[in-house]
């Protein structure tokens, strides 16, 4: 990538008249000083797309098995071995039980990740998305990266589209977004050197939207990567974007009625050092949060959503990146153990009260969706009381003149 940086002011007039912008331009906003500049462009174009419409769900994260055969440097999840301390592997009958306690307020989502296990029978996994769907038959099954997607198929000896059929046909609806890190392979080799390429996880993505489904997509940022990288990562999700949404747009024009999926959602996530093969380095700052946040907004003019993960950089960073370029702030999650085992202060859930408030005390609507972006409830932003409203411009007016401080 030649370092032929334009302004910041040719970036703005780009971006206000719709025009794509380039691996230059992404270099240019990661390095602008001003954080203010890049973060106030990413909310033009987030209230382009959303106004201050700002959604979350009821969802429930599920890690059946920690074990794992790959050795990824930022890992403080897995272990190799089954029987080694802290392994686990829940039984059937014990993840169903995870699922049948959350009943009396079931989520409308339940999202599965797990280590890359090489002792469990595929129909492991198709009894547990049975199991599931016998549970809460309308239960969204938003489970298994790209990563595991790919494990599977060299595991089982299948392709990649006989995985996914199966796993749809026991009850998988999408994909969720994990196993991405840093597709460049200079970054890639180095932390993640035995499990999926960037190749083979865009490759998945491609497979699962040609069968209907859809898909998010992650980058886990702030740690040996270079913002060339991170740009570079950017480019190659926008690419797969425009040729997926390329395919349902030719399929709906010649009249086709079969679903096709694209990448629904972005979702940058924070490295943490705890316990893992890179414990010596720092976790990203709030300000790189907010960076990321608001430089993805911008440069992934074909995703709709943009997500602030609270769990990776913590509720608060979240909630401001709500004026930087984030239009969702995940779910209730409830059970997350993977940021927790890298060192992560964030809480393990949140209730949907919990949500509602950081969205209006942010000055947004609250939109309670599913995993598809159906509109479950939509909040009233008025409904804020007058003394809320007081705190929220006490709050904001902090966290302005913290910013200021940082980027002056
Ligand atoms: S990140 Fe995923 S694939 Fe890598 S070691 Fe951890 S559980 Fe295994």
């Amino acid at each position: 990538m030649t370092d032929t940086r334009p302004s910041f002011a040719e970036i703005e007039k780009k971006v206000r008249a719709g025009e794509r912008l380039t691996a230059e331009d992404g270099m240019t906003l990661f390095h602008e000083p001003n954080l203010l500049k890049v973060g106030a462009l990413a909310n033009e174009v987030r209230e382009r797309l959303h106004g201050d419409r700002t959604y979350f769900n009821r969802n429930m994260r599920l890690e059946v098995t920690n074990v794992c055969m790959a050795s990824c440097l930022f890992c403080s999840f897995a272990k190799l071995e089954e029987h080694m301390p802290g392994s686990h592997t829940m039984t059937l009958d014990e993840a169903w039980h995870e699922l049948e306690t959350r009943m009396d307020n079931p989520p409308s989502e339940l999202h599965v990740v797990n280590g890359l296990h090489p002792g469990l029978p595929f129909s492991y996994y198709t009894d547990l998305l049975k199991g599931f769907k016998r549970i809460k038959a309308d239960i969204h099954l938003k489970c298994f990266t790209a990563v595991e997607i790919h494990f599977f198929a060299r595991h089982y000896g299948k392709t990649y589209e006989q995985v996914l059929l199966e796993l749809r046909e026991a009850g998988l609806d999408s994909l969720p977004g994990g196993g991405a890190e840093i597709f460049h392979p200079d970054v890639r080799s180095r932390i993640s050197h035995d499990k999926a390429t960037g190749d083979d996880y865009l490759e998945v993505h491609r497979v699962a939207h040609r069968l209907g489904m859809m898909t998010n997509a992650t980058m886990l940022y702030g740690h040996i990567e270079t913002f060339e990288h991170r740009v570079d990562h950017l480019l190659r999700l926008r690419g797969l974007q425009d040729e997926s949404l390329a395919l349902a747009k030719a399929a709906a024009s010649n009249g086709g009625t079969e679903p096709r999926g694209i990448l629904q959602a972005f979702i940058p996530l924070a490295f943490h050092p705890d316990g893992n093969g890179m414990k010596n380095l720092p976790a990203p700052t709030a300000v790189d949060d907010l960076r990321t946040l608001a430089v993805s907004r911008l440069m992934l003019d074909n995703f709709e959503h943009v997500k602030a993960y609270w769990v990776s950089s913590g509720p608060d960073v979240a909630q401001i990146g709500l004026a930087f370029g984030a239009d969702d702030l995940d779910g209730t999650i409830v059970h997350e153990t993977i940021y927790k085992a890298a060192g992560s202060n964030s809480p393990s859930g949140l209730t949907e009260k919990d949500l509602v408030r950081l969205i209006r005390e942010a000055g947004r609507i609250p939109i309670e969706r599913d995993t598809l972006y159906r509109v479950v409830k939509e909040y009233d932003k008025a409904a804020m009381p007058e003394a809320a409203l007081k705190v929220r411009d006490r709050k904001a007016e902090k966290h302005l003149s913290i910013l200021k401080e940082i980027v002056s």
